[in-house]
């Protein structure tokens, strides 16, 4: 397996887990465990597709189509945050530069908000969304750029693979409502018409906890239902 975050390519992970617990043991990426957490178990109303995507050290996505997480290839769709969102920008983890996850992740997030409120934060979006709303301009600007970014790469997702619900989840899982009006408004301008209207964008309707459950669905899947 691959983690552009850990550093990891080609990395046997099952194999020591189940060396070292005795039982099978599945593999998958984590978001798209919670995205089938989410299909499976979250208040979605059945919406199908289901994209979730999933910021926090980076920016992940998960695709479930009916009912099934969509696994394309070696890495399946997950590497929205790998999108390039910004000419001539940072580079990124993964040898590109100008990634959507460069500039929508947790870190940059952390780094803007330490500059602009002189400390460090422990929920960035929230605190530049707070800052926002009592009127500090550059914190507006900030959250902008950042909905303008987002959306450009959920713009591509929408295109592409037209889903009927966006989940947001991660650090916009607690993020303030008018957090997601912009994103909402921002995905509007930028989505192609017809699947513009279609699309819900929404937070997560699952706790922290999306990611274990959505492991132990995988394993039923797998281990069980032969699916
Ligand atoms: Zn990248």
């Amino acid at each position: 397996m691959l983690s552009v975050n850990l550093g990891w390519r080609d990395v046997a992970f099952a194999d020591p887990l189940e060396r070292a617990l005795g039982v099978p043991a599945v593999v998958d990426h984590n978001v798209r465990a919670m995205a089938l957490a989410e299909a499976r178990y979250g208040d979605t109303g059945g919406a199908d597709p289901l994209l979730y995507v999933y910021v926090r050290t980076g920016v992940g996505a998960g695709l479930v189509i009916g009912g099934q997480p969509f696994r394309s290839g070696a890495h399946g769709v997950t590497e929205l945050g790998h999108l390039r969102v910004v000419e001539r920008g940072r580079p990124c983890a993964c040898g590109a530069s100008g990634c959507l996850e460069t500039v929508a992740a947790e870190p940059y997030l952390a780094e803007r908000a330490r500059a602009l409120l002189g400390r460090d934060s422990q929920d960035p979006l929230a605190d530049l969304a707070e800052a926002a709303h009592g009127g500090d301009g550059r914190a507006a600007a900030v959250l902008e750029e950042l909905v303008d970014r987002l959306t450009t790469g959920l713009a591509s997702a929408v295109n592409l693979l037209n889903p009927a619900l966006i989940l947001l989840g991660g650090a916009f899982r607690t993020a303030p409502e008018p957090v997601f009006d912009l994103v909402r408004d921002a995905l509007r301008a930028r989505a192609f018409p017809v699947l513009r209207d279609a699309v819900q964008v929404r937070r997560a309707t699952l706790g922290p906890d999306a990611g274990v459950v959505g492991s132990a669905a995988v394993a039923l899947d797998r281990l069980f239902y032969d699916a």
